[in-house]
C-alpha cells in the first residue's frame, strides 16, 4: 500500500514545539505517515517564529529547500510568522495553506484528504486579526517528544515589551482550563513519560478561576507516578517566594529556572518596558540560589536594543558575568513590525551588534563550562533519551545538565544515577552508578 508522507518542523520556542506535537498527532489520525523533516515528503507543516527577522528568513528558506527535494509537496505554514507576516508569505511561491494562530490547532482539518492532495495556485488562508480571548482547552492530547513531554498550559502575553512581536502574533494572555491540564498530565504519565515540561508564552501568569500558577504546580506535584516536572522559561516578575520554596522542597519539580534578563542596564530595561530593575532581578536570583540546591539557571539576553550604549552593554556583561548562570541564550535585536521600539531612533550599528553578540556567546561557553565543572563528582539522576550519537548515550539531569555516557543497553526513558566525571562546554561526561548501591544514598539533585 502506498503511504502518504507528512513532515513537520518547528522554529522558535518550546510552546511551538508543544503545538507541533499536537499537529503531528492530528496528521497521524488523518492517515499520514510522519517522516523526518528533510526527507522527501508529500506534506510539510512548518510551524514558524517571528521573534527575529532571521527566524522569518529561515522559514522562507526551508520552504524553498523542501520544494527542491519534494517539488509536489503540499506546503502548510502556521505559527507567529503566519500570523504577522501573512502578506509576505502570500507572495512566496509554493505555499498552499496559511493558518493564523487563532486556527492553528485546526490545521489538520484544513488539509485536503489524502487522495485529493495537490498543489494550489493560490494558498488557502485561515487567518483573522482578532485573536482569541478567555480560557481554553485543547481538542486532544499533545503527542510528546521522545522522553520529555511538553504540556501547554497558557498562551499569549499582555506584557507588551517594546521589542516583542509575540503579543501581536499570539494575542492576549489566556490560560488552559485547570482540569484539562490535569487530564493531559495524567494521560502522559499513563503513557510512561517520566518528565513533563510546562510550556506557554508567559506561564507565570497562569490563571484559571481561582487557580494560579502556584496552585497548578502544587496539584501537578501530587500526580502519582509523575517523576519530574519542569518549568520552562518564566518571567522574573512572576517568580514568587512561595514558588521558590516549592522548587526548594518538591521531590518532582526540577531545580531549574530559565528567567529572561534581556539587559543588565536599568535604562534599557525601562525602554524595553521590562518591569523590574537589576537590583530586583539580582535579589530574586540570589534568593533562588540560596534556597534551591544545585540550581540550573538560564537566561535570555537581547543585544543591540536601540539606545544600548557601550556603557549599557558593559552593564549587561557585568551582570551576566557576576550571576552564576549555567547558560545564556543570546539574541541580536532586530526590529519587528508594530512594536514600540521602532520609535526609538538611536539604532546600534550592525557591526557593533555582531561584536557584542559574539562577546556574549563567548561568555555563554565559559558559563556552561564553569557550571559543568561544578557538577563533577556528583551522582545525579539522569533521564536518558533515545538513540546514540558518536557512540554516546545522552540524558538530562533535573538541573538541565546534559550528560553523555558510553554504556550501552536499554537506557531510553530510564532515570538512572550517573556520576559526573568530566566536563565540556556543551555537555558533561559520566558513568552509570550501580543503582542498588546508590539509590538510597543518591542525592536526587
Ligand atoms: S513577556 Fe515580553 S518578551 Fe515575553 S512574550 Fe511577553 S511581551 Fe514578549
Amino acid at each position: 500500500m502506498v503511504t502518504t508522507r507528512a513532515s513537520l518542523h518547528t522554529l522558535g520556542c518550546r510552546l511551538n514545539q508543544a503545538e507541533t506535537s499536537i499537529l503531528g498527532d492530528g496528521l497521524r489520525r488523518k492517515g499520514f505517515e510522519l517522516v523526518e523533516f528533510g526527507q522527501p515528503t508529500d506534506v510539510l507543516v512548518l510551524n514558524t517564529c517571528a521573534v527575529t527577522e532571521d527566524a522569518e528568513r529561515t522559514a522562507r528558506y526551508l520552504i524553498r529547500k523542501t520544494l527542491k527535494h519534494s517539488p509536489h509537496a503540499f506546503i502548510a505554514v502556521t505559527g507567529c510568522y503566519a500570523q504577522t507576516g501573512i502578506e509576505q508569505l502570500k507572495q512566496q511561491a509554493g505555499i498552499d495553506l496559511i493558518v493564523g494562530h487563532q486556527f492553528k490547532l485546526d490545521l489538520p482539518a484544513y488539509l485536503p484528504a489524502i487522495h485529493e492532495l495537490k498543489k494550489r495556485l493560490v494558498p488557502d488562508i485561515h487567518h483573522t486579526k482578532t485573536m482569541a480571548r478567555g480560557d481554553f482547552d485543547l481538542p486532544h492530547f499533545a503527542e510528546p517528544d521522545s522522553t520529555r513531554a511538553l504540556l501547554k498550559i497558557q498562551d499569549g502575553c499582555s506584557a507588551m515589551c517594546s521589542f516583542c512581536i509575540i503579543p501581536f502574533a499570539r494575542g492576549h494572555e489566556r490560560s488552559r482550563m485547570f482540569d484539562d491540564i490535569l487530564r493531559e498530565a495524567n494521560s502522559l504519565v499513563a503513557q510512561g513519560y517520566r518528565e513533563i515540561v510546562l510550556t506557554g508564552v508567559n506561564i507565570g501568569q497562569y490563571a484559571h478561576g481561582d487557580k494560579d500558577f502556584y496552585a497548578l504546580l502544587r496539584r501537578l506535584d501530587q500526580i502519582a507516578g509523575l517523576e519530574r516536572l519542569r518549568i520552562s522559561s518564566i518571567e522574573p516578575t512572576t517568580v514568587s517566594d512561595e514558588l521558590i520554596d516549592l522548587l526548594a522542597t518538591s521531590k518532582k519539580l526540577c531545580p531549574y529556572l530559565h528567567i529572561p534578563l534581556q539587559s543588565g542596564d536599568d535604562q534599557i530595561l525601562q525602554a524595553m518596558n521590562r518591569r523590574y530593575t537589576i537590583k530586583a532581578y539580582t535579589k530574586l536570583i540570589e534568593t533562588a540560589l540560596t534556597k534551591i540546591p544545585n540550581l540550573g539557571l538560564g537566561t535570555d539576553l537581547l543585544v543591540g536594543f536601540p539606545g544600548e550604549t557601550d556603557t549599557a552593554f558593559r552593564n549587561t556583561v557585568a551582570v551576566a558575568t557576576d550571576l552564576p548562570f549555567s547558560y545564556l541564550h543570546v539574541f541580536p535585536y532586530s526590529s519587528r513590525p508594530g512594536t514600540a521600539a521602532l520609535r526609538i531612533k538611536q539604532l546600534v550599528p550592525s557591526a557593533s551588534v555582531k561584536k557584542r553578540t559574539d562577546l556574549l556567546l563567548d561568555l555563554d561557553r565559559a558559563k556552561r563550562l564553569t557550571f559543568h565543572n561544578k557538577q563533577i563528582g556528583k551522582t545525579i539522576s539522569v533521564l536518558f533519551e533515545t538513540g546514540t550519537r558518536d557512540s554516546y548515550r545522552f540524558g538530562t539531569t533535573p538541573n538541565f545538565t546534559r550528560v553523555a555516557v558510553t554504556e550501552t543497553g536499554d537506557l531510553q526513558n530510564q532515570i538512572l544515577p550517573v556520576t559526573i566525571t568530566a566536563a565540556a562546554d556543551r555537555f558533561t561526561f559520566g558513568h552509570l552508578t550501580a543503582s542498588q548501591h546508590t539509590h538510597s544514598a543518591m542525592a536526587v539533585l
